[in-house]
């Protein structure tokens, strides 16, 4: 049953239970030559399948975050010239975000782009990850360094392969859900807070997404709200040396941004507080690698900073990040950031 479809500007979604297994995608593949890359962890339990529905070559790709580099992408690239590809090959990514970002990059550059359809597997590519048109890979210098901006031709959310999503995978993908719940949707934030229903959960989770997006396309003020728990999220990341899961770095890093609203008088202590109570799911552990003068360094690296300061988005209530005239972050002064670091270490 496909329960709803949505047309982006360029890119058409569908949601639905059982999605994969109706004709919806085999009739946007018309009789074009099809190849599907899956990673290569869900081969039997959904991209054989898949493959042999849609008449398609299957690709599959090593499993993790590591996997998403030149060399996969030079792999790749060479399969799909052995499998014969021509610019009117459809490319079809399964996988996570890992997946969806490699292989919509490799769909923006061969023969300088071929069709492309996205189908998100994991909670975190669902709401994230494969929203919004980005590709990229990693670099020994950070990650998503490289990439482009390509949206797939259609996204397919189907909420069935989530049944077989490890739960510390799905956790990864609520963290950036909850961080859509404090910056825009108290609403969403509450669902998230019941356990409510999850494919009501992930729609507008993604309509949020978009719908920022849609309002601020170069990331001049607006988008900025989905960096929220990012500034140090990113750095807890580039501390671990990526051993981190981003949904983890992104929990504490949300967790610990509210903790500066807090200090700054922006936030209510009984808001921060249930706040704190909905984090207590995830595990609270900063990096064996951690050291403050490294987190500083690598917030240095913040895409926020602006004359020599890093600034933070902040929230004054649950659903709702501070205008500051449109700039949607601001800088803090060394000590504020120290005492709300000094308050995260708790976690060490
Ligand atoms: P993310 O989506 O968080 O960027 P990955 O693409 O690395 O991360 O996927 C996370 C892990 O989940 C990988 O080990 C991948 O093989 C696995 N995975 C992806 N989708 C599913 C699924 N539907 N069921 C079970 N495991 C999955
Ligand atoms: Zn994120």
């Amino acid at each position: 049953m496909i329960d709803k479809i949505l047309i982006f500007p360029s890119t058409e979604l569908f949601l639905g239970n059982q999605l994969l297994k109706t004709d919806k995608l085999l009739e946007l593949c018309g009789n074009q030559k099809v190849v599907l890359v899956a990673d290569a962890a869900i081969k039997d339990l959904y991209a054989v399948a898949l493959a042999k529905k849609l008449r398609a070559n299957l690709l599959t790709i090593p499993s993790g975050e590591k996997t998403k580099n030149w060399d996969t992408a030079q792999t790749l690239i060479d399969q799909l010239f052995q499998v014969g590809c021509g610019r009117d090959t459809l490319l079809i990514a399964l996988g996570g975000g890992v997946t969806t970002d490699l292989v919509g990059f490799v769909a923006s550059i061969y023969m300088r782009s071929l069709p492309f359809i996205s189908i998100p597997t994991t909670l975190l590519a669902m709401v994230d990850a494969a929203i919004g048109g980005k590709t990229a890979i990693n670099t020994p210098y950070g990650k998503n360094l490289i990439g482009t901006m390509y949206p797939p031709q259609a996204i397919f959310v189907d909420f069935d392969v989530l049944q077989t999503l490890p739960a510390k995978e799905w956790l990864n993908g609520l963290a950036e859900i909850l961080k859509m719940g404090l910056i825009r949707d108290g609403s969403l934030w509450e669902m998230a807070q019941k356990n409510g229903e999850s494919s009501a959960m992930i729609l507008q989770a993604i309509l949020g997404k978009m719908q920022v997006i849609e309002q601020d396309p170069m990331e001049q003020g607006l988008r900025r709200i989905l960096n929220f728990g990012h500034t140090i999220g990113h750095a807890l990341e580039a501390v671990s040396l990526y051993k981190m899961p981003h949904g983890q770095a992104v929990a504490l890093g949300c967790l610990v941004e509210a903790h500066l609203s807090l200090q700054l008088n922006y936030l209510a202590k009984e808001d921060f507080d249930s706040i704190l109570a909905m984090y207590k799911k995830f595990a609270l552990t900063l990096p064996k690698t951690y050291t403050r003068s490294h987190l500083l360094q690598a917030m240095a690296h913040d895409k926020k900073r602006a004359f020599g300061q890093i600034r933070f988005v902040l929230i004054d209530q649950i659903g709702h990040a501070i205008p500051f005239d449109g700039a949607y972050c601001r800088s803090v002064s060394p000590n504020e950031l120290e005492s709300t670091l000094d308050w995260m270490e708790q976690w060490k």
